[in-house]
């Protein structure tokens, strides 16, 4: 491709020097020697020594001698980032050349979890790295625990984001995943005096190996300002977008090596700079403050992650991050990837944007006002355009997490894409009055814009609007989707809706967190199962073998001390040795019911000690939470308090020592889940039916061997006919009968008159017995059982304690669980993020995997 200067798109309104930043063709050697691909090191222990010595010495600037654990870390990123290089040019050349159409992930969060561990599994170096450390006197096992991992999300829909493009590279399907680089990712979570603490997550502080910045490749996004109308050249009304101020976004790569076939795709996070760094002359006059007050402002925008889960926070600079990354990809998109003399009318042949939820929807507007106010065309041809290029996944069934942005707030930030909003709605509702004419309600309740309690845009229903598919996170939340929270939407369009049950990435939440079952798999079965998960199949008949058994059940044992160990350096925690590990760990929410779990705990202690239970003959439980609450969530930190209150009173009792323990390690994060999952024996799924959009911890349980103890909810339907209700917990209420009683009239207080155990339980708690005496803490907590309970543990209380006695009966069978454990395994290879990305292309991007 040839250099051409003048072929840069430039839009209307950029100022000419940003020209100079904004080009960045890619440039292609005509020397013959310069095209010879660049070769990476040696892939032998020599070879990487080498390489390491080179970085440590040259790259780092320290002697091996003189050299931190830091610098050998930095040392040994670099190093495999070398083996990865050629694969990552080689697959951008591969994918320009072909022009293939390109999945753009949107997505607002990626939780990442730990890089270095990652790409030597990808590239196969684990052993070479390791042989290459010990040949300079070093344990790559320290060096792995100095990364800090990228938490660049909340929880599972971050995480889903991250499992999803390692699939498509390890499919080799391309795809760019955009996000953004917060500086400061989840919130980091200490304890005290068993309150939930937040501590900057500064994950960047001591260098950023994985990443390549590309300043040159900056574009400018803006924001505020009026439109104003005027007459084109060729007579027709334009709206021209005059805006106020604007930021500058620069690019970062991340790699996202596919699993040993030398794909490596691409995650282009953006960070915002401030358009001019400072005014100088303020800055000469002394005053500082003000000098760099623009720059601030500006960088505010990527510096920290909103460390809600679930439900928005109506905040301006979030609004603000959504409109920065997604503008700054089209953009991108559009201007760089797309040759030069693109056609845009062949958009939706070149990319397909899937938004993970709402956060990237404001993408619809902006794509529209780029094509109308921009490139010129039609509106009805820009909506064509627009609505072949956008699909929509749905994450959640919970009224209050479904985001609003004020009319208000929209037209101050964004007034161009108000009007485009206001636009496409007065079409859309058009479109529904002539297919219901007359029904004016219906066309009020599928608006765009609600009126009560302020005028506001419902972005799901934008997107449901402009999306191609709209797509549920498991069969029973797709169904709920179409016919509770979108029902209008879908009967309206039937054929727009879909499910894609989510999955998990195989590489790294059993081969890389579970080398020791991985091991016995691969011996069992051979290697192909890490990329073509339904292999495990061939496992089933090894649930009959009694030696494959007692080998299974000594990888857990040595899941539960890898774990021990992790805890007591990490929490100063120790586990007791030869429990029942029952494990309980996800974000702190009142519909995940982790006080169910709580009660369940309580009750057996009340058990305990009242003498109703002699504690010799029970099965030795040890309880493990992990669970940040958002900063902001009153309940959720009252009820971190409360647990960790019952682990130290139990913990500190004589009468319950050796068959009672509760751990609550602090900070739940990826690398924590990576050895905490594969020692689990019982996976506690147990949210309130039909409010767990699907869940995706509760597949990483399945595929390491945990047997479930859940709610017929999200995934946990599809979990359990697979693996078979004889291998599954079910107890609870249904999402019908939960319907039922909500209808009737829920009151949590009969159900504590009705159930002795529970009122025993409530009452102990009530007593202060964990609190000091002090009963005034539990009141606020106490209070919502009785009298609020929105999602209903009281009622499935009962039914809960039931489950728990027949896990127990299970349990104490260690053949008859180590059968079922490995058959949770044998038949979870569904739930394969390989699988989520087939079904994807099939069902809604309509591509072909390569392999
Ligand atoms: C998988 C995962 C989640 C999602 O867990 P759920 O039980 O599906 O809510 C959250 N956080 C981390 C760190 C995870 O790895």
């Amino acid at each position: 491709m040839a250099l051409d200067p003048t072929s840069d798109r430039r839009s209307v309104g950029e100022s000419p020097e940003m020209a100079t930043y904004v080009t960045g063709p890619h440039f292609e050697p005509t020397h013959e020697r310069a095209k010879v691909p660049a070769v990476g090191p040696g892939r032998d222990v020599d070879g990487f020594v080498r390489q390491f010595m080179r970085e440590l010495n040259y790259g780092q600037g320290v002697s091996l001698a003189r050299s931190t654990v830091n610098d050998q870390y930095l040392a040994l990123a670099h190093t495999v980032r070398h083996y990865l290089m050629q694969g990552w040019i080689q697959t951008g050349k591969r994918r320009r050349d072909a022009g293939d159409r390109v999945v753009g992930y949107l997505s607002a969060e990626y939780l990442l979890g730990r890089q270095l561990d990652n790409a030597l599994l990808a590239s196969d170096l684990q052993e070479i790295a390791r042989e290459a450390m010990n040949a300079c006197g070093l344990d790559l096992d320290i060096l792995r625990a100095q990364e800090i991992e990228p938490g660049l999300g909340n929880g599972g829909l971050g995480r889903l984001a991250a499992c999803f493009v390692d699939s498509l590279a390890t499919m080799d399907v391309s795809c760019i995943g955009y996000g953004i680089r917060y500086e400061y990712g989840i919130f980091k979570q200490t304890f005290v005096d068993g309150r939930q603490v937040e501590e900057p997550d500064s994950w960047l502080a001591l260098g950023s190996p994985w990443e390549f910045p590309q300043p040159d490749r900056a574009t400018r996004i803006d924001f505020g300002g009026h439109t104003e109308t005027y007459t084109g050249e060729d007579g027709r009304e334009r709206v021209r977008w005059v805006p106020s101020w604007d930021v500058q976004a620069i690019p970062y790569h991340l790699l996202v090596p596919g699993y040993r076939n030398g794909v490596v795709n691409t995650l282009r996070l953006w960070s915002a700079r401030a358009t001019s760094a400072f005014d100088l002359q303020l800055f000469n006059q002394g005053d500082y403050a003000e000098a760099v007050r623009a720059r601030t402002f500006a960088e505010n925008i990527t510096k920290v992650l909103y460390p809600e889960d679930s439900t928005p926070q109506g905040r301006e600079l979030r609004l603000q991050q959504q409109y920065f990354f997604v503008a700054a990809s089209l953009k991108d998109f559009i201007r760089h990837t797309l040759p030069a003399d693109f056609d845009l009318h062949q958009l939706p042949e070149r990319i397909t944007f899937q938004l993970n939820d709402t956060h990237p929807v404001i993408a619809i507007p902006e794509l529209m006002r780029l094509l109308v106010d921009e490139h010129d065309f039609e509106w009805e041809q820009a909506w064509d355009v627009t609505r072949r290029c956008f699909d929509y996944t749905c994450h959640t069934l919970l009224p209050e997490a479904l985001e609003v942005w004020p009319v208000e707030l929209l037209g101050r930030l964004l007034p161009r894409h108000l009007e485009i909003i206001y636009r496409i709605n007065e079409d859309f509702l058009a479109e529904v009055r002539e297919a219901f004419p007359g029904d004016e309600l219906r066309a009020r309740r599928m608006s765009m814009v609600q009126e009560h309690p302020v005028r506001a845009v419902r972005m799901a229903y934008l997107a449901t609007v402009a999306a191609s598919k709209v797509n549920g996170v498991a069969e029973l939340h797709s169904r709920l989707l179409r016919d509770k929270v979108l029902p209008d939407f879908s009967e309206l369009w039937p054929d727009k809706f879909t499910n894609v049950t989510n999955g998990v990435t195989p590489r790294r939440f059993v081969r890389m967190a579970n080398p020791g079952m991985s091991e016995l798999i691969t011996e069992a079965i051979g290697e192909g199962w890490v990329t073509d998960l339904e292999r495990l199949r061939e496992l089933e008949p090894f649930a009959d073998d009694a030696a494959f058994r007692e080998r299974f059940r000594a990888v857990k044992v040595a899941n539960k001390d890898r774990l021990r160990q992790l805890l007591h350096h990490r929490d100063g925690i120790e586990l007791p040795e030869g429990h029942m590990l029952d494990v309980m760990v996800k974000r702190l929410h009142e519909y995940k019911r982790q006080s169910l779990k709580l009660l369940h705990i309580v009750s057996l202690y009340e058990r305990l000690i009242s003498g109703e239970v002699d504690p010799a003959t029970i099965t030795p439980r040890t309880f493990v939470f992990g669970a940040k609450a958002a900063p902001g969530y009153h309940m959720a930190k009252e009820t971190i308090a409360l647990i960790n209150a019952v682990a130290k009173t139990i913990g500190e009792d004589p009468r319950v020592e050796g068959r009672l323990a509760v751990a609550f390690p602090a900070n739940y994060n990826v690398t924590l889940a990576e050895t905490l999952i594969p020692a689990a024996d019982l996976s506690e799924q147990i949210s309130l039916a039909g409010k767990e959009a699907s869940g995706t911890g509760n597949m990483k349980f399945a595929l390491n061997g945990a047997l479930t103890i859940g709610t017929d909810d999200g995934a946990n339907v599809e979990i359990r006919e697979l693996v078979g209700g004889d291998n599954f917990f079910l107890f609870g209420m249904a999402e019908p009968e939960v319907a039922a009683l909500q209808a009737k009239g829920y009151v949590p207080s009969s159900f504590y008159q009705q159930s002795p155990q529970l009122k025993r339980t409530l009452d102990l708690i009530a007593s202060g017995a964990f609190t000091g005496g002090d009963r005034s803490t539990v009141g606020a907590v106490l209070d919502d059982w009785l009298n609020t309970d929105r999602f209903m543990a009281m009622a499935d209380f009962d039914s809960y304690l039931a489950a728990q006695a027949r896990v127990d009966e299970a349990y104490a069978d260690q053949d008859r669980w180590s059968r079922s454990a490995i058959l949770n395994v044998a038949r979870s290879g569904f739930f394969s993020s390989d699988r989520s990305m087939r079904n994807y292309l099939q069902r809604i991007w309509d591509l072909k995997a390569r392999s």
